[in-house]
């Protein structure tokens, strides 16, 4: 015997059940409540404003094709709104030309601008080369940590190519807090105080970064990818996941979810709580510096991206003349680069 658990607003049958509200949901009324909830995040963080220009970053997988499909209709709330879909393609065989279909097909039927940035092209070297390549000079780093620095480096070039104001992204409630359980486990707290759902342009050539499915649960952003068809629903899955701890601790907080609904939120709002308090006492690091070599957002005088392309031998002739440079004028800095071989 199956019972029917009908919406709690109107007569159809629902298709979703939160157990911590306890309200069920049919389809309009889930589109209606996920939509109502990422716009209030985004008026309580004050991530947009009208003229804004965001570029989106897309991977074709539920999360970001559900983030590119509900800015696009925050195009009728915000005046003067541009959203731009940047695909940054790592090159993972096998993988990624299963998801970039998603993409092209969902923006040439609307007429969304989008641009595909590939690793090869911005980085020099597919994230295959770059792994194959690391493994053989024996370099401490798995796929997932180049991919991800490399990936963020890629997006803010072109945002700034192409003058956005703001970069999206679609990190929602599970991957925030699995990413501040990953940096609690390994103490590190620049990375957990750099968590927040904004973070502001503060610096130059830096492009303000907004996260509007910050409180979102992923099986929301998933189920609303999947009622708006915005992906097939075949599940495709990177050949390096295998080398990532996210994967067990995702295993980990959806059994204690489960067990205890609540806990996702009870972590969120710790993670809040930690970076208003750093904030208030004035310890959040205020300005990112422009690295010396590309530009982008950096913590030192050189990027983690730039520092992983010369442990990779990646850099152009001029751009490894630049770092000679930079290493003669401040030796400090070469205990970032402890790896980076051709150290005159
Ligand atoms: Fe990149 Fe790792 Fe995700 Fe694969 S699993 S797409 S390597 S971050
Ligand atoms: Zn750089």
């Amino acid at each position: 015997m199956y019972i029917v658990v009908k919406c709690s607003f109107c007569d159809k049958p629902a298709i979703y059940y939160n157990k911590i509200s306890g309200l069920a949901y049919c389809k309009v009324h889930f589109i209606e409540y996920f939509e109502r909830k990422v716009r209030k995040t985004i008026r309580k963080y004050r991530m947009l404003n009208p003229g804004d220009h965001v570029v989106v970053g897309v991977s074709g997988g539920k999360d970001s094709m559900a983030l590119l499909h509900f800015l696009l209709k925050m195009k009728r709330k915000i005046l003067g709104l541009e959203v731009t879909a940047v695909l940054v393609d790592e090159g993972i065989k096998g993988y990624r030309e299963k998801t970039i279909p998603n993409l092209t097909r969902y923006a040439e039927a609307r007429g969304v601008k989008y641009i595909i940035a590939p690793f090869k092209d911005y980085i020099g070297a597919t994230l295959d080369e770059i792994v194959e390549t690391s493994f053989t000079r024996k370099l401490p780093y798995m796929p997932c940590s180049y991919c991800g620095v490399f990936r963020r480096n890629v997006l803010n070039i072109v945002a700034r190519e192409v003058n956005a104001t703001v970069i999206a992204t679609a990190h929602n409630l599970d991957d925030v807090i699995q990413t501040y359980l990953m940096n609690l486990i390994n103490n590190s707290w620049d990375r957990i105080l750099s968590l927040a759902p904004v973070r502001e342009a503060k610096g130059e050539g830096i492009v303000k970064r907004i996260k509007p499915f910050y409180e979102m649960p992923e099986k929301e952003t998933a189920l609303y990818a999947l009622i708006n068809r915005l992906v097939e629903p075949e599940f495709h899955q990177c050949p390096y996941v295998k080398y990532n701890v996210r994967f067990t601790i995702r295993k980990v907080l959806n059994e204690l979810e489960d067990r205890y609904p609540g806990s996702k939120h009870g972590l969120l709002r710790s993670l809040l709580d930690i970076i208003s308090l750093h904030e208030k006492a004035g310890l959040l690091k205020k300005e990112y510096t422009k690295c010396k070599i590309c530009g982008s957002p950096a913590s030192h005088s050189i990027c983690r991206s730039c520092i992983f392309r010369a442990e990779l031998g990646l850099l152009k002739r001029d751009e490894k003349s630049k770092l000679e440079e930079i290493i003669n004028l401040e030796p400090e800095i070469k205990h970032l680069l402890k790896h980076y071989h051709n150290l005159s």
